[in-house]
């Protein structure tokens, strides 16, 4: 407790501490550590205060005799929803305890849920700071543990903060998840990012200095810092590309924040005289912006000593917004957000963030039989996902690229195995026709059908052909048989 608290947030403390009492954590401290812990996170991030009394609160309903009730009375209705949708959440997938049984089977039930909770956007916020904290001790859990809790955070934590622009928590989340999923590699690459880092050292401090000599000169306010890349991202990007290092060329970053967006044009141009820049590194995120909200100039160069450098150039605002992201909007456009916040009143969401009650509004009105012009729809929840509606409005997920079969086949392989055609958006397709976000797909089925040979060239995901292989195999049987009993049935 620090006295800066207010007197909702340490009654919310007083309150919490009573209804842990005598619990303790894997790691044998007083329970309270965690939630204080998770209220310290969501101070930082710049939350409101009814995100923070819900942060504080957010594992008592579940995990103690204390009542959605009675937090209503005490703390009001918006604080009652959180922690609500917080303790819905973990319900959801049982919480620590049984995580065995989750993953990865109902991931797709998570993400689902998590759409439904999408109603207030600041219960995702909390989760995320919630399983920040439970990063950040996982080393008290069991390995099998420690391993399940990761994959999952870089399965849909991680991603989901990138979604949110969280670039620091993405960062965070996903390094620390893959010091368990992978301890290996991890040690491999960041020795090999250490090493890379010694040797570009000094011809790093001669750019800085020849840049920032650069700047003055034109009397340019500025702040330079060096970003250095996060272990998994390179992880990802050699996966991309042939665990060839020469093709990684972010590896060390600089980057300079100015006052404004002309200043970070001025500052592309100064760049570009002194050195020479890569043809087609050249990326203007700030008139085009990534889909979570992203906005910086990016531009790769070759220094004078012949060093590759990338430089990522952007205002004070859209930097706070890379780090932060919706955090930080919260924290900008703080009373007008947490005013307003309420069910439906979307407009006061900004613009970048609207996909979530985008999303969510679809899946209500395909469920109420509504049509919807799904056309219009621009979702990326990740960005090599798509997400897809059944008739009935169930939301499916598949990876970008997927065709009609990999969702007949995600369905049921009942469905999968009878397919003979599908509607897309009420209209007759076929089965190489690519998914595209928002669709709503309807598969046909006929009891006569049987798999075909042909069909693995019209799949994409493991799951789907891993099933077609069964139900040939199983068919080749049921010929063998049939071939079988059909030549003794010639001889007699
Ligand atoms: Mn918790």
């Amino acid at each position: 407790m620090t006295t800066k608290d207010s007197d909702r947030i340490k009654r919310a403390i007083e309150v919490a501490t009573k209804a842990h009492e005598g619990q303790l954590r894997k790691t044998g401290e007083p329970y309270i550590i965690h939630p204080l812990a998770v209220k310290k996170i969501l101070e930082e991030w710049g939350m409101d205060e009814d995100t923070i009394i819900a942060g504080i609160l957010h594992d008592t309903v579940e995990d103690t005799d204390l009542t959605l009730d009675d937090i209503k009375k005490e703390f009001g209705e918006s604080v009652a929803f959180l922690v609500d949708g917080v303790t819905k959440l973990s319900t959801a997938r049982n919480g620590m305890r049984d995580i065995d049984t989750y993953l990865p089977a109902t991931k797709d039930n998570f993400l689902r849920l998590m759409i439904a909770l999408g109603d207030d956007i600041r219960v995702l916020i909390i989760k995320l700071a919630d399983r920040l904290h439970n990063l950040r001790t996982l080393s008290a859990l069991p390995p099998d543990k420690q391993k399940k809790i990761a994959k999952e955070t870089l399965e849909v934590f991680a991603p989901l903060a990138d979604r949110l622009n969280m670039g620091l928590l993405r960062v965070e989340m996903a390094d620390l998840s893959f010091k368990y999923v992978n301890p290996k590699r991890f040690d491999e690459l960041e020795k090999l990012i250490k090493k890379h880092n010694k040797s570009a050292e000094k011809s790093l401090a001669r750019t800085e200095e020849e840049i920032k000599k650069a700047l003055r000169k034109e009397k340019i306010k500025y702040k330079l810092s060096g970003r250095v890349k996060s272990v998994y991202s390179l992880h990802k990007k050699l996966a991309k590309h042939h665990q060839n290092m020469g093709e990684i060329y972010d590896l060390m970053a600089l980057r300079i924040i100015v006052e404004d967006v002309t200043t970070c044009y001025l500052v592309l141009g100064i760049i570009h005289s002194l050195y020479t820049p890569m043809a087609g590194r050249i990326k203007d995120y700030i008139a085009k912006p990534k889909l979570n909200g992203y906005q910086s100039l990016h531009t790769t160069v070759i220094t004078k000593d012949k060093h590759i450098v990338e430089f990522q150039i952007r205002t004070r605002e859209m930097h706070e917004y890379a780090e932060r992201g919706l955090a930080a909007s919260f924290y900008y456009n703080e009373q007008k957000l947490t005013e307003n916040y309420k069910k439906g009143k979307i407009e006061h969401l900004p613009t970048n963030l609207l996909w979530i009650n985008e999303l969510q509004m679809t899946a209500a009105r395909l469920r109420e039989g509504k049509k919807v012009d799904l056309k219009k729809l621009k979702l990326n929840l990740f960005a090599d996902k798509i997400f897809v509606y059944t008739p009935k409005g169930d939301i499916i997920d598949l990876p970008a690229g997927a065709l009609p079969l990999d969702f007949a086949y995600k369905l049921h392989s009942e469905i999968g195995d009878h397919v003979v055609g599908v509607k897309i958006n009420g209209k007759m397709s076929n089965l190489n026709k690519k998914l595209e976000h928002g669709d709503v797909v309807e598969i046909l089925t006929s009891k006569n059908q049987t798999p075909k040979q042909s069909w693995f060239g019209k799949i994409i995901t493991p799951h789907a052909r891993q099933r077609l292989r069964r139900a040939l195999r199983l068919s080749d049987k049921q010929d063998i048989i049939s071939n079988k009993s059909k030549r003794k049935s010639h001889k007699t």
